[in-house]
């Protein structure tokens, strides 16, 4: 024990020196104290290598050094494992190392906590946002990567299945982080390695295969690169040249994608031309485009515009020496740095310097935070202020099986009901949000673990719209809704249309029994008797239409018209009128002249009305009231008056057509009301238009046919007292 001690306090020393190197500012004494303390933490545990517990926070805090983050984040990662496991508490760590110290550990011991198991890509990218989200710094990301990295490095003592897990994992959620961050090489040390766990046949197949021509290759590489360092010296350019074998997953997916063997995936290796300026970039691609023929449709310029992550290199392939494939990567210095280091390459080496305007435009996801914090001299004050503020429009929340579903910011519990199930959110009465009940309103937080209660009887209601976040639960919100709306007219269409046909001795089972229902809704313009009696339960339809053509009524008032008509025409010289018009207005002393009654303001018999003599139409009669008339001819404007005759035969069938609005509640049952007030007053209705309006209103207009003034009176008097009647008036 006292040599393995030894040995991690000499490899402390080693690490400290080499960050003193980078950081001569570093705080060695909190890093030491950290050591120390995790040690005696962690004091008898051991990792399953054997090996002493400590030695894992200590290559995790040698990963964070490469990373180059600033003291606290060192001593955080020494610390990392204690409140999690061992008796550590955060309050502890603050006392004993400060506020910033704690904050990571906690942290990094949240995300810990995490389990994702998934294979999901929509899954997956919640949960990498979750962690994002969750981790409010972006060392705390940091942190974790370094973790994981070390976990990765020393797998080979896991057993197998844990192996396989957590490069699932790494795969899905760590390495794309890294990527995000646009740390490349932790991206493609934590891709390789997971490969290895995964696909372990194809790994170690790829592997053999780079090794066998290990040697030729050797010696191609070293010749490409003198090729390329003679060509940009000789033409003034001063570069580093360096080549490789591309990492193993990325042949592999190349293998897969395009069902080919080892042997003809091309461009296995690639160069990095590294310049100092950025005009040297595309002169050097000028130069390499000379001398070897590029592959069509392989430049990519991600200099001038970079990569969301910030990367910047012109990427070219072309057939190089041996007519072998080749990729090269052209890119200043400054430019390697950052796509190798990433976020991390805003931090230390910007000491004492304000963050370039540059940058925030090559981390556009960034730039936010950084326009926050542009004002801060001290880089270590932007990055203690940098919280990390991505996403802060969703909240990521647990199902019990452990998915992740990604919700607006105020998303509720029924919200989350909709995400799983349309059947669960119709049903939904309310969760358990981490074990505690709340009410279907309640707002969900990041991290909450969210349970769906239900109950058969539930069913959506309208008043749920007014507080569901997503669109999803408000469209099968309104859908259940409608649907339900429309079943309750179909019941009441029903109702109304038995009544109907109870006067006529019978009812709707016996005659949709006997065909004639069918028939009559085909002869309507409807598809099938559901549609029917909804539209006759909205009040769309009156009755009387469908029971019409179950009874058709006599003709005998064709007949009539058509002598009118005969005595019309005799008069004026014109067509005969219309059908509906009446006979019932006197001219000069004349009656049944050819009359049509104005659309603008149905006249009926007892208004006081004026005539209007059209070109080729006959007389037009207008109430006097009109607005109509004012921009009418006054020349052809005579004196008519309502034939006495009509005028007291009130008692007769109405053909007079008006337009009567009714406002009042959207209630199913008032509809059915008023049709019967109508129809009380002797009253046919002919057509009906309802509009509900939002604040549960209805604005029902009907085209109804009336004798004579009393008569619409009357009918008007009857309905303004239902309840529930605001208002009636003629339209
Ligand atoms: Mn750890």
């Amino acid at each position: 024990m006292e040599q393995a001690e030894q040995e991690l306090r000499g490899r402390l020393d080693e690490i400290i020196g080499k960050v003193e190197a980078y950081q001569p500012s570093v705080d060695s004494d909190l890093i030491r104290k950290a050591f120390d303390f995790g040690f005696m933490m962690h004091a008898g545990q051991t990792r399953k290598s054997g090996e002493l517990y400590m030695s894992h926070p200590l290559e995790v805090m040698d990963i964070i050094a490469e990373l180059r983050l600033d003291s606290a984040s060192l001593a955080a990662g020494l610390l990392h494992d204690t409140v999690e496991d061992t008796e550590t508490t955060v309050e502890e760590l603050a006392e004993l190392f400060g506020e910033d110290v704690a904050f990571l550990v906690d942290g990094v011991t949240k995300l810990s906590k995490l389990q994702v198991n998934t294979r999901e890509e929509a899954q997956a990218q919640n949960f990498r946002k979750m962690i994002i989200a969750m981790s409010r710094d972006l060392r705390v990301i940091v942190l974790k990567l370094a973790d994981r990295l070390h976990n990765m490095r020393t797998m080979k003592h896991m057993p197998s299945h844990k192996q396989e897990r957590i490069s699932q994992e790494t795969l899905d959620i760590y390495s794309p982080i890294a990527h995000r961050l646009g740390i490349s090489w932790l991206k493609t040390e934590l891709e390789d390695l997971s490969f290895r766990y995964l696909y372990p046949d194809a790994y170690f197949d790829i592997a053999e295969q780079v090794s066998k021509k290990k040697r030729e290759r050797e010696s191609f590489i070293r010749e490409v690169i003198k090729i390329l360092k003679e060509l940009m010296s000789e033409h003034g350019i001063e570069a580093e040249v360096h080549g490789r074998p591309k990492n193993f997953l990325s042949i592999y997916r190349k293998m897969q994608k395009q069902q080919i063997d080892f042997d003809q995936v091309f461009d296995v290796l690639a160069f990095r031309i590294i310049v100092d300026e950025r005009h040297q970039c595309y002169e050097g691609l000028g130069l390499v485009h000379n001398l070897w023929k590029p592959i069509p449709g392989r430049f990519k310029d991600y200099v001038a515009i970079p990569k969301p992550n910030g990367y910047q290199s012109l990427h070219t392939s072309v057939i190089g020496p041996q007519q072998e494939r080749i990729e090269i990567q052209i890119r200043t210095a400054e430019m390697h740095r950052v796509a190798e280091e990433g976020i991390a390459a805003h931090w230390l080496y910007k000491e004492g310097k304000a963050v370039p305007d540059q940058d925030d435009q090559a981390f556009a996801w960034l730039h936010q935070l950084m326009e926050e914090h542009q004002d801060a001299e001290d880089p270590h004050e932007f990055l203690e202020s940098v919280k990390i503020d991505l996403f802060h429009d969703e909240v990521y929340v647990f199902t019990p099986n452990g998915d992740v579903k990604g919700l607006p910011q105020g998303a509720t519990c029924l919200d989350f009901a909709f995400a799983i199930h349309t059947e669960v959110g119709h049903r939904c009465v309310g969760a358990k949000v981490n074990g505690q009940i709340v009410p279907i309103r309640h707002e969900l937080s990041t991290g909450d673990i969210c349970e769906i209660l239900t109950n058969p009887n539930q069913k959506p209601s309208k008043d749920w719209l007014s507080f569901v976040k997503t669109g999803r639960a408000r469209t099968k919100i309104r859908n259940a809704v409608r649907e339900e709306q429309r079943e309750r007219s179909r019941e009441l269409g029903r109702e109304i249309l038995n009544k109907e046909l109870k006067r006529h001795g019978t009812n709707v089972r016996a005659v949709e029994r006997n065909g004639k229902l069918l028939d009559a809704t085909l002869q309507s313009r409807f598809h099938s008797i559901d549609e029917m009696l909804a539209d006759v339960g909205y009040g769309n339809t009156v009755p009387e239409t469908i029971v019409s053509k179950i009874f058709p009524p006599e003709e005998r008032e064709e007949e009539q018209e058509s002598k009118i008509g005969q005595l019309i025409s005799r008069i004026t010289n014109k067509q005969p009128a219309p059908r509906g018009s009446g006979s019932g207005v006197i001219v000069d002393g004349i009656d049944n002249i050819m009359v049509n009654y104005a659309k603008c303001c149905n006249p009926v018999p007892g208004d006081d009305i004026v005539g209007f003599i059209t070109r080729g139409r006959g007389l037009s009669v207008h109430r006097r009231d009109c607005e109509k008339i004012a921009h009418l001819e006054p020349e052809r404007m005579i004196g008519v008056s309502w034939g006495e005759r009509r005028s007291q035969t009130v008692k007769k069938k109405g053909t007079n057509s008006v337009n009567v609005r009714v406002y009042c509640t959207d209630k199913p049952g008032l509809l059915a009301n008023i049709s019967q007030s109508f129809s009380d007053s002797g009253v046919n209705i002919s057509q009906a238009h309802c509009l509900t309006t939002e604040d549960q209103r209805a604005v029902n207009t009907f085209e109804v046919l009336v004798a004579d003034l009393d008569q619409l009176q009357g009918a008007m008097k009857k309905i303004s007292q239902i309840k529930g009647v605001y208002r009636v008036e003629r339209a």
